[in-house]
Protein backbone atom coordinates (compact mmCIF):
# COMPACT_ATOMS: atom_id res chain seq x y z
CA UNK A 1 0.00 0.00 0.00
CA UNK A 2 1.22 3.36 -1.09
CA UNK A 3 1.57 5.31 2.20
CA UNK A 4 1.75 8.83 0.67
CA UNK A 5 -0.78 11.20 2.24
CA UNK A 6 -2.31 9.00 4.48
CA UNK A 7 -2.72 9.99 8.39
CA UNK A 8 -3.97 7.61 11.21
CA UNK A 9 -4.23 8.08 14.96
CA UNK A 10 -0.94 7.59 16.58
CA UNK A 11 -0.88 4.28 17.97
CA UNK A 12 1.06 5.33 21.24
CA UNK A 13 -2.25 6.71 22.20
CA UNK A 14 -5.43 4.69 23.81
CA UNK A 15 -9.03 5.66 24.84
CA UNK A 16 -10.77 4.45 27.65
CA UNK A 17 -14.72 5.25 28.65
CA UNK A 18 -14.73 6.62 32.18
CA UNK A 19 -18.34 6.99 32.43
CA UNK A 20 -19.08 10.30 30.98
CA UNK A 21 -15.79 11.03 29.54
CA UNK A 22 -13.04 9.48 27.39
CA UNK A 23 -9.90 9.34 29.23
CA UNK A 24 -6.73 9.74 26.23
CA UNK A 25 -3.57 8.33 27.74
CA UNK A 26 -0.32 6.80 26.65
CA UNK A 27 2.01 3.99 28.87
CA UNK A 28 5.53 4.93 30.08
CA UNK A 29 7.46 3.70 27.06
CA UNK A 30 5.97 5.35 23.25
CA UNK A 31 7.57 3.98 20.13
CA UNK A 32 6.94 7.57 18.31
CA UNK A 33 7.57 11.67 19.05
CA UNK A 34 4.49 10.87 21.40
CA UNK A 35 3.72 12.32 24.90
CA UNK A 36 4.92 9.43 27.76
CA UNK A 37 2.61 8.92 30.43
CA UNK A 38 -0.31 11.00 28.85
CA UNK A 39 -3.78 11.49 30.64
CA UNK A 40 -6.45 13.58 29.81
CA UNK A 41 -10.12 13.71 29.62
CA UNK A 42 -11.68 14.18 26.08
CA UNK A 43 -15.37 14.37 24.49
CA UNK A 44 -16.83 11.26 23.77
CA UNK A 45 -17.34 12.94 19.78
CA UNK A 46 -13.70 13.99 19.84
CA UNK A 47 -12.63 10.32 20.59
CA UNK A 48 -14.87 9.08 17.96
CA UNK A 49 -13.53 11.48 15.07
CA UNK A 50 -9.99 10.66 16.33
CA UNK A 51 -10.91 7.12 16.45
CA UNK A 52 -11.76 7.18 12.60
CA UNK A 53 -8.22 7.47 11.95
CA UNK A 54 -7.18 4.22 12.99
CA UNK A 55 -7.89 3.17 9.65
CA UNK A 56 -5.63 4.42 7.17
CA UNK A 57 -7.10 6.80 4.96
CA UNK A 58 -5.89 9.90 3.27
CA UNK A 59 -6.18 12.92 5.02
CA UNK A 60 -8.71 14.15 2.59
CA UNK A 61 -10.95 11.19 2.53
CA UNK A 62 -11.06 11.49 6.28
CA UNK A 63 -12.17 14.78 6.08
CA UNK A 64 -15.04 14.27 3.41
CA UNK A 65 -16.43 11.12 5.70
CA UNK A 66 -16.36 13.63 8.81
CA UNK A 67 -18.11 16.30 6.27
CA UNK A 68 -20.66 13.74 5.91
CA UNK A 69 -20.72 12.17 9.06
CA UNK A 70 -21.22 15.16 11.35
CA UNK A 71 -22.76 17.45 8.89
CA UNK A 72 -19.79 20.03 8.57
CA UNK A 73 -18.47 22.12 6.12
CA UNK A 74 -14.88 21.88 4.88
CA UNK A 75 -13.97 24.62 6.84
CA UNK A 76 -15.26 23.80 10.10
CA UNK A 77 -13.55 19.64 9.29
CA UNK A 78 -10.14 21.34 8.49
CA UNK A 79 -10.52 23.92 11.58
CA UNK A 80 -11.38 20.32 13.93
CA UNK A 81 -8.64 18.46 12.34
CA UNK A 82 -5.48 20.53 11.80
CA UNK A 83 -4.46 21.40 15.00
CA UNK A 84 -4.06 17.50 15.78
CA UNK A 85 -1.79 16.72 12.46
CA UNK A 86 1.54 16.28 13.62
CA UNK A 87 1.31 19.05 16.60
CA UNK A 88 4.97 19.19 17.66
CA UNK A 89 3.76 20.25 21.44
CA UNK A 90 0.10 19.55 23.19
CA UNK A 91 -2.57 21.43 22.24
CA UNK A 92 -5.92 22.19 24.08
CA UNK A 93 -9.74 22.90 22.78
CA UNK A 94 -11.83 24.87 25.04
CA UNK A 95 -15.59 22.90 25.23
CA UNK A 96 -17.17 25.23 27.65
CA UNK A 97 -15.61 26.24 31.01
CA UNK A 98 -13.24 23.29 30.00
CA UNK A 99 -9.95 22.79 28.68
CA UNK A 100 -9.57 19.46 26.92
CA UNK A 101 -6.02 18.65 26.29
CA UNK A 102 -4.16 16.83 23.54
CA UNK A 103 -0.87 15.80 23.78
CA UNK A 104 1.62 16.11 21.02
CA UNK A 105 1.74 14.11 17.62
CA UNK A 106 -2.15 12.80 17.63
CA UNK A 107 -2.37 12.08 14.22
CA UNK A 108 0.83 11.01 12.26
CA UNK A 109 1.59 10.26 8.55
CA UNK A 110 1.17 6.24 8.04
CA UNK A 111 4.34 6.30 6.81
CA UNK A 112 6.42 6.72 10.30
CA UNK A 113 4.80 4.04 11.14
CA UNK A 114 4.92 -0.10 10.70
CA UNK A 115 1.88 -2.24 10.06
CA UNK A 116 1.66 -4.43 12.81
CA UNK A 117 1.44 -0.99 14.88
CA UNK A 118 -2.09 -0.87 14.17
CA UNK A 119 -3.10 -4.13 16.18
CA UNK A 120 -2.51 -2.21 19.15
CA UNK A 121 -5.49 -0.13 18.80
CA UNK A 122 -7.07 -1.26 21.39
CA UNK A 123 -11.34 0.36 21.52
CA UNK A 124 -13.93 0.49 18.96
CA UNK A 125 -16.69 2.81 18.73
CA UNK A 126 -18.88 1.28 20.93
CA UNK A 127 -16.25 1.62 23.68
CA UNK A 128 -16.85 5.42 23.06
CA UNK A 129 -20.54 6.64 23.72
CA UNK A 130 -21.25 7.92 26.65
CA UNK A 131 -24.84 8.82 27.84
CA UNK A 132 -23.59 11.85 29.69
CA UNK A 133 -20.75 14.00 29.67
CA UNK A 134 -18.41 15.47 32.03
CA UNK A 135 -15.21 16.73 31.63
CA UNK A 136 -13.98 18.76 34.68
CA UNK A 137 -10.54 17.62 35.67
CA UNK A 138 -11.58 15.42 38.99
CA UNK A 139 -10.65 12.12 39.83
CA UNK A 140 -11.00 9.13 37.43
CA UNK A 141 -14.89 8.41 37.29
CA UNK A 142 -15.13 4.58 36.73
CA UNK A 143 -11.65 2.85 38.08
CA UNK A 144 -8.26 3.70 38.99
CA UNK A 145 -6.00 3.99 36.26
CA UNK A 146 -2.70 2.66 38.60
CA UNK A 147 -2.31 0.48 41.26
CA UNK A 148 0.26 -0.28 43.90
CA UNK A 149 0.00 -3.70 44.95
CA UNK A 150 1.51 -5.46 48.56
CA UNK A 151 2.26 -8.84 47.35
CA UNK A 152 3.67 -9.84 50.61
CA UNK A 153 4.58 -7.76 53.97
CA UNK A 154 7.05 -11.19 54.73
CA UNK A 155 10.46 -10.09 54.49
CA UNK A 156 14.40 -10.57 54.60
CA UNK A 157 15.56 -8.05 56.93
CA UNK A 158 14.69 -6.29 59.91
CA UNK A 159 15.31 -2.81 59.10
CA UNK A 160 15.33 -0.31 62.19
CA UNK A 161 14.00 2.51 59.80
CA UNK A 162 11.20 0.82 57.93
CA UNK A 163 8.10 2.08 57.55
CA UNK A 164 6.05 -0.71 56.78
CA UNK A 165 3.12 -2.76 58.95
CA UNK A 166 4.51 -5.91 58.70
CA UNK A 167 2.88 -7.06 62.48
CA UNK A 168 -0.77 -7.13 60.89
CA UNK A 169 -1.56 -10.73 60.15
CA UNK A 170 -3.74 -12.01 57.12
CA UNK A 171 -4.77 -14.80 54.78
CA UNK A 172 -3.02 -13.82 51.82
CA UNK A 173 -4.91 -14.10 48.49
CA UNK A 174 -4.53 -16.98 46.40
CA UNK A 175 -2.49 -17.39 42.95
CA UNK A 176 -5.63 -17.67 40.99
CA UNK A 177 -7.45 -14.97 42.74
CA UNK A 178 -4.22 -12.70 42.00
CA UNK A 179 -4.64 -13.59 38.32
CA UNK A 180 -8.00 -13.04 38.24
CA UNK A 181 -7.81 -9.56 39.56
CA UNK A 182 -5.26 -9.19 36.94
CA UNK A 183 -7.43 -10.10 34.05
CA UNK A 184 -10.29 -7.75 36.00
CA UNK A 185 -7.49 -4.79 35.40
CA UNK A 186 -6.72 -5.29 32.22
CA UNK A 187 -10.10 -5.65 31.01
CA UNK A 188 -10.44 -2.12 32.81
CA UNK A 189 -7.21 -0.74 31.02
CA UNK A 190 -5.62 -0.29 34.48
CA UNK A 191 -2.48 1.21 32.73
CA UNK A 192 -0.06 -0.73 35.11
CA UNK A 193 0.54 -2.29 38.49
CA UNK A 194 3.71 -1.53 40.71
CA UNK A 195 4.09 -4.45 42.89
CA UNK A 196 6.33 -3.94 45.86
CA UNK A 197 6.97 -5.99 48.94
CA UNK A 198 8.15 -6.68 51.89
CA UNK A 199 9.74 -8.35 49.49
CA UNK A 200 8.25 -9.33 46.26
CA UNK A 201 10.61 -12.31 46.06
CA UNK A 202 9.24 -13.49 49.32
CA UNK A 203 6.42 -14.56 47.54
CA UNK A 204 6.24 -18.07 46.00
CA UNK A 205 4.26 -16.83 42.47
CA UNK A 206 6.16 -13.77 42.10
CA UNK A 207 7.19 -15.05 38.63
CA UNK A 208 3.84 -16.20 37.80
CA UNK A 209 2.22 -12.94 38.74
CA UNK A 210 4.65 -11.13 37.16
CA UNK A 211 4.91 -13.04 33.91
CA UNK A 212 0.79 -11.98 33.52
CA UNK A 213 1.78 -8.21 34.34
CA UNK A 214 4.25 -8.84 31.22
CA UNK A 215 1.69 -10.58 29.10
CA UNK A 216 -0.76 -7.30 29.58
CA UNK A 217 2.26 -5.03 29.24
CA UNK A 218 1.00 -3.67 32.83
CA UNK A 219 4.87 -4.33 34.08
CA UNK A 220 6.00 -1.94 37.17
CA UNK A 221 8.20 0.45 36.46
CA UNK A 222 10.94 -1.27 38.78
CA UNK A 223 11.05 -4.04 41.54
CA UNK A 224 12.53 -2.85 44.67
CA UNK A 225 14.47 -5.68 47.01
CA UNK A 226 16.74 -6.07 49.39
CA UNK A 227 17.27 -9.84 48.92
CA UNK A 228 20.38 -10.71 47.42
CA UNK A 229 19.35 -12.21 44.45
CA UNK A 230 20.70 -15.45 43.24
CA UNK A 231 21.48 -16.85 39.82
CA UNK A 232 18.31 -18.56 39.87
CA UNK A 233 16.22 -15.49 40.84
CA UNK A 234 17.63 -13.50 37.81
CA UNK A 235 16.58 -16.43 35.77
CA UNK A 236 13.49 -16.70 36.50
CA UNK A 237 12.91 -12.91 36.64
CA UNK A 238 14.41 -13.13 32.92
CA UNK A 239 12.08 -15.48 31.98
CA UNK A 240 8.89 -13.41 33.12
CA UNK A 241 9.73 -11.11 30.41
CA UNK A 242 10.26 -8.44 32.74
CA UNK A 243 12.95 -6.59 31.32
CA UNK A 244 13.11 -3.49 33.02
CA UNK A 245 14.61 -1.53 36.17
CA UNK A 246 15.69 -3.19 39.74
CA UNK A 247 16.03 -1.17 42.80
CA UNK A 248 18.27 -2.90 45.33
CA UNK A 249 18.80 -0.93 48.73
CA UNK A 250 22.29 -1.04 49.79
CA UNK A 251 23.26 1.78 53.15
CA UNK A 252 26.99 0.15 53.71
CA UNK A 253 29.32 -2.35 52.74
CA UNK A 254 30.40 -2.96 56.40
CA UNK A 255 28.31 -5.81 57.49
CA UNK A 256 28.71 -5.26 61.17
CA UNK A 257 27.11 -1.49 60.35
CA UNK A 258 24.27 -3.41 58.59
CA UNK A 259 23.73 -5.98 60.97
CA UNK A 260 22.88 -3.52 63.30
CA UNK A 261 20.86 -1.22 61.26
CA UNK A 262 19.01 -4.26 59.04
CA UNK A 263 19.43 -7.04 61.11
CA UNK A 264 20.65 -8.83 58.07
CA UNK A 265 22.69 -11.96 58.66
CA UNK A 266 26.45 -12.75 58.01
CA UNK A 267 27.94 -12.83 54.63
CA UNK A 268 24.88 -10.57 53.35
CA UNK A 269 27.39 -8.09 51.54
CA UNK A 270 29.11 -10.80 49.85
CA UNK A 271 26.09 -12.08 48.81
CA UNK A 272 24.09 -8.69 47.07
CA UNK A 273 27.44 -8.30 45.19
CA UNK A 274 26.94 -11.32 43.57
CA UNK A 275 22.91 -10.11 42.81
CA UNK A 276 24.17 -7.50 41.13
CA UNK A 277 26.81 -9.04 38.93
CA UNK A 278 23.93 -11.56 38.26
CA UNK A 279 21.63 -8.77 37.60
CA UNK A 280 24.39 -6.89 35.24
CA UNK A 281 24.98 -10.13 33.58
CA UNK A 282 20.96 -10.27 32.38
CA UNK A 283 21.69 -6.66 31.34
CA UNK A 284 18.98 -5.40 33.95
CA UNK A 285 19.05 -1.42 34.63
CA UNK A 286 20.18 -1.14 38.40
CA UNK A 287 18.53 1.58 40.77
CA UNK A 288 20.76 1.87 44.34
CA UNK A 289 19.17 3.05 47.72
CA UNK A 290 20.75 4.11 50.54
CA UNK A 291 18.88 5.19 53.56
CA UNK A 292 20.47 7.21 56.17
CA UNK A 293 21.11 6.96 59.55
CA UNK A 294 23.70 7.29 62.37
CA UNK A 295 25.64 4.40 61.70
CA UNK A 296 26.10 5.29 57.66
CA UNK A 297 26.31 8.70 57.47
CA UNK A 298 29.52 9.24 57.70
CA UNK A 299 32.32 10.25 54.93
CA UNK A 300 33.97 7.10 55.12
CA UNK A 301 30.56 4.78 54.67
CA UNK A 302 29.57 7.03 51.71
CA UNK A 303 32.94 7.13 49.88
CA UNK A 304 33.37 3.40 49.52
CA UNK A 305 30.07 3.10 48.64
CA UNK A 306 30.88 5.34 45.49
CA UNK A 307 34.04 4.03 45.20
CA UNK A 308 32.33 0.67 44.95
CA UNK A 309 29.17 1.64 42.59
CA UNK A 310 31.82 3.61 40.23
CA UNK A 311 31.98 -0.27 39.02
CA UNK A 312 28.47 -1.66 38.62
CA UNK A 313 27.64 -1.23 35.09
CA UNK A 314 23.83 -0.29 33.81
CA UNK A 315 23.67 2.01 37.16
CA UNK A 316 20.70 4.23 35.91
CA UNK A 317 21.60 6.17 39.68
CA UNK A 318 22.42 5.89 43.11
CA UNK A 319 19.79 7.65 45.51
CA UNK A 320 20.33 8.57 49.18
CA UNK A 321 17.43 9.75 51.37
CA UNK A 322 16.76 10.26 55.05
CA UNK A 323 14.34 8.62 56.28
CA UNK A 324 11.13 9.89 58.05
CA UNK A 325 10.29 8.75 61.53
CA UNK A 326 8.52 5.18 61.23
CA UNK A 327 4.51 4.79 61.99
CA UNK A 328 4.50 1.17 63.40
CA UNK A 329 8.33 0.74 65.07
CA UNK A 330 8.98 4.34 66.73
CA UNK A 331 11.60 3.21 69.15
CA UNK A 332 13.48 1.53 66.64
CA UNK A 333 13.88 4.13 63.99
CA UNK A 334 14.66 6.06 66.98
CA UNK A 335 17.59 4.14 68.14
CA UNK A 336 19.37 5.00 64.81
CA UNK A 337 18.42 8.21 64.21
CA UNK A 338 20.83 10.61 62.87
CA UNK A 339 21.20 13.90 64.45
CA UNK A 340 20.81 17.32 62.27
CA UNK A 341 24.40 18.38 62.74
CA UNK A 342 25.69 14.51 61.66
CA UNK A 343 23.20 15.16 58.60
CA UNK A 344 24.05 18.67 57.31
CA UNK A 345 27.78 17.66 57.49
CA UNK A 346 26.92 14.49 55.20
CA UNK A 347 24.64 16.32 53.18
CA UNK A 348 27.64 18.76 52.62
CA UNK A 349 30.22 16.32 51.76
CA UNK A 350 27.77 14.30 49.06
CA UNK A 351 26.70 18.06 47.18
CA UNK A 352 30.24 18.94 47.34
CA UNK A 353 32.84 16.22 47.26
CA UNK A 354 30.89 13.14 45.68
CA UNK A 355 28.43 14.59 42.87
CA UNK A 356 30.49 16.80 41.03
CA UNK A 357 33.16 13.78 41.04
CA UNK A 358 30.36 11.50 39.99
CA UNK A 359 29.96 9.99 36.23
CA UNK A 360 26.28 8.83 37.25
CA UNK A 361 23.32 10.76 38.68
CA UNK A 362 23.07 10.60 42.67
CA UNK A 363 20.08 12.26 43.79
CA UNK A 364 19.68 13.69 47.70
CA UNK A 365 16.67 13.35 48.86
CA UNK A 366 16.71 15.61 51.79
CA UNK A 367 13.07 17.22 52.45
CA UNK A 368 12.84 15.38 55.91
CA UNK A 369 15.57 17.95 56.96
CA UNK A 370 14.00 20.77 55.55
CA UNK A 371 10.06 19.96 56.39
CA UNK A 372 8.44 23.36 58.04
CA UNK A 373 6.36 22.21 60.93
CA UNK A 374 3.28 24.52 62.11
CA UNK A 375 3.89 27.00 59.20
CA UNK A 376 2.22 29.96 58.60
CA UNK A 377 0.41 32.64 59.97
CA UNK A 378 -3.49 32.26 61.54
CA UNK A 379 -4.70 34.56 58.37
CA UNK A 380 -3.49 32.33 55.71
CA UNK A 381 -5.48 29.92 53.78
CA UNK A 382 -4.04 27.06 53.78
CA UNK A 383 -0.74 25.82 54.90
CA UNK A 384 2.50 24.43 52.76
CA UNK A 385 2.80 21.52 51.67
CA UNK A 386 2.45 18.84 48.39
CA UNK A 387 -0.74 17.76 47.05
CA UNK A 388 -2.50 14.93 48.43
CA UNK A 389 -3.43 12.57 45.46
CA UNK A 390 -5.56 9.58 47.37
CA UNK A 391 -8.08 8.39 45.27
CA UNK A 392 -7.75 10.58 42.11
CA UNK A 393 -6.44 7.55 39.84
CA UNK A 394 -4.54 4.96 42.16
CA UNK A 395 -5.77 2.18 44.74
CA UNK A 396 -3.45 0.55 46.96
CA UNK A 397 -3.92 -3.41 47.38
CA UNK A 398 -2.86 -5.12 50.39
CA UNK A 399 -1.83 -8.89 50.32
CA UNK A 400 -5.02 -10.37 51.92
CA UNK A 401 -6.79 -8.31 48.67
CA UNK A 402 -8.33 -5.47 51.49
CA UNK A 403 -8.20 -2.12 49.28
CA UNK A 404 -6.37 0.98 50.48
CA UNK A 405 -5.63 4.37 49.43
CA UNK A 406 -2.21 5.30 50.41
CA UNK A 407 1.04 2.51 51.07
CA UNK A 408 1.82 4.18 54.33
CA UNK A 409 -1.64 3.56 55.52
CA UNK A 410 -1.19 -0.21 55.25
CA UNK A 411 -4.64 -1.91 57.39
CA UNK A 412 -5.42 1.35 58.95
CA UNK A 413 -8.98 1.00 59.64
CA UNK A 414 -10.06 4.39 58.49
CA UNK A 415 -8.37 3.84 55.16
CA UNK A 416 -9.54 0.01 54.05
CA UNK A 417 -12.38 1.43 51.66
CA UNK A 418 -13.09 -2.53 50.14
CA UNK A 419 -11.65 -5.76 50.10
CA UNK A 420 -11.23 -7.40 46.31
CA UNK A 421 -12.71 -11.05 47.90
CA UNK A 422 -16.51 -9.43 48.23
CA UNK A 423 -16.32 -6.67 45.84
CA UNK A 424 -14.54 -5.52 42.05
CA UNK A 425 -12.26 -2.52 41.74
CA UNK A 426 -14.99 -0.71 39.73
CA UNK A 427 -17.28 -1.06 43.01
CA UNK A 428 -14.74 -0.03 45.49
CA UNK A 429 -13.32 2.91 43.42
CA UNK A 430 -17.11 4.37 42.90
CA UNK A 431 -18.23 3.20 47.02
CA UNK A 432 -19.69 5.61 49.55
CA UNK A 433 -16.43 4.96 51.64
CA UNK A 434 -14.14 6.05 48.40
CA UNK A 435 -16.06 9.23 47.58
CA UNK A 436 -16.50 10.58 51.49
CA UNK A 437 -12.67 10.00 51.74
CA UNK A 438 -11.48 11.67 48.54
CA UNK A 439 -13.91 14.63 49.20
CA UNK A 440 -13.13 14.95 52.82
CA UNK A 441 -16.44 15.36 53.91
CA UNK A 442 -16.50 17.17 57.14
CA UNK A 443 -18.70 14.15 58.98
CA UNK A 444 -14.97 12.31 58.83
CA UNK A 445 -13.13 15.19 61.02
CA UNK A 446 -16.20 15.46 63.93
CA UNK A 447 -14.46 13.01 67.13
CA UNK A 448 -12.90 15.48 68.85
CA UNK A 449 -9.96 17.23 65.80
CA UNK A 450 -9.13 20.20 66.14
CA UNK A 451 -10.11 21.25 62.31
CA UNK A 452 -13.75 21.21 63.36
CA UNK A 453 -13.03 24.26 65.46
CA UNK A 454 -10.85 25.56 61.74
CA UNK A 455 -12.22 28.40 60.29
CA UNK A 456 -11.05 27.17 56.53
CA UNK A 457 -11.59 23.41 56.57
CA UNK A 458 -13.59 23.55 53.77
CA UNK A 459 -10.84 25.16 51.84
CA UNK A 460 -8.51 23.07 53.05
CA UNK A 461 -10.09 20.18 52.14
CA UNK A 462 -11.06 21.39 48.44
CA UNK A 463 -7.01 21.97 48.12
CA UNK A 464 -6.42 18.38 49.22
CA UNK A 465 -3.52 19.24 51.39
CA UNK A 466 -3.37 17.36 54.18
CA UNK A 467 -1.78 14.13 54.35
CA UNK A 468 -2.90 11.56 56.38
CA UNK A 469 0.55 9.21 57.36
CA UNK A 470 2.54 12.84 58.37
CA UNK A 471 -1.07 13.46 60.91
CA UNK A 472 -0.61 10.27 62.22
CA UNK A 473 3.27 10.21 62.23
CA UNK A 474 2.34 13.52 64.53
CA UNK A 475 -0.70 12.27 66.60
CA UNK A 476 -0.91 8.49 66.20
CA UNK A 477 -2.85 6.17 64.46
CA UNK A 478 -6.07 7.21 66.25
CA UNK A 479 -5.66 10.84 65.67
CA UNK A 480 -5.20 10.59 62.03
CA UNK A 481 -8.29 13.11 61.58
CA UNK A 482 -6.02 16.11 63.54
CA UNK A 483 -4.52 18.61 61.75
CA UNK A 484 -1.50 18.08 59.20
CA UNK A 485 1.79 18.49 61.30
CA UNK A 486 2.60 21.59 58.63
CA UNK A 487 -0.48 23.23 59.05
CA UNK A 488 -0.37 26.60 61.08
CA UNK A 489 -3.61 25.80 63.67
CA UNK A 490 -1.49 21.72 64.49
CA UNK A 491 -1.19 21.47 68.22
CA UNK A 492 2.40 19.57 69.65
CA UNK A 493 2.89 16.44 68.18
CA UNK A 494 3.13 13.24 70.19
CA UNK A 495 6.12 12.09 68.46
CA UNK A 496 9.35 13.72 67.54
CA UNK A 497 9.00 13.94 63.74
CA UNK A 498 11.87 17.04 63.88
CA UNK A 499 15.42 16.09 63.13
S1 LIG B 1 -1.58 10.48 52.50
FE1 LIG B 1 0.43 11.50 52.35
S2 LIG B 1 1.82 9.87 51.65
FE2 LIG B 1 -0.28 9.16 51.25
S3 LIG B 1 -0.71 9.80 49.14
FE3 LIG B 1 -1.44 11.44 50.48
S4 LIG B 1 0.27 12.90 50.61
FE4 LIG B 1 1.09 10.96 49.83
S1 LIG C 1 -5.34 20.79 58.64
FE1 LIG C 1 -7.19 21.19 59.90
S2 LIG C 1 -6.64 22.93 61.18
FE2 LIG C 1 -5.14 22.86 59.49
S3 LIG C 1 -5.97 24.23 57.91
FE3 LIG C 1 -6.69 22.16 57.46
S4 LIG C 1 -8.70 22.02 58.46
FE4 LIG C 1 -7.63 23.78 59.36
Amino acid sequence: MNKDGIVVLNPDYHFKNDRDRIVMYSKRKVSFDSSAEWVSYIHPMQAMILGLFTVPKSLKLHCKAIEKHFRLTPEEVETLIMPYVNNPTPVYTEIGSEKVLFPKNVLIPYSEIDDNCLMRYDFTMEDLKCDTVCLSQDRMHKAPHTLLFMLTNKCVTQCKYCYADRKTAYIPLTTKQILQFIDNAHALKVLYVDVIGGEVFCRKDWDAILSRLVEYDMTPSYISTKVPVTRNIVEKLYQTGYNDVVQLSLDSLDESILKEMIGCKSGYVEKIRNGIEWLQSYGYLLEIDTVLTRLNATKKQLQELYSFLKGVKNLRYWEIRIPEVSIYTPEEFASIKADREQLNEICRFVKEEIIPDSRFRIYLSSEALEEKFHAGKADDEYFNGGTCGILNDRLFILPDGKVGVCEQLYWHPQFVIGDLKKQSLEEIWSSDKALELFHLHRNLFETGSPCTECKILDSCNQRHRRCFVKTVKAYGINKWNYPDPRCQFAPVFNSNLRY
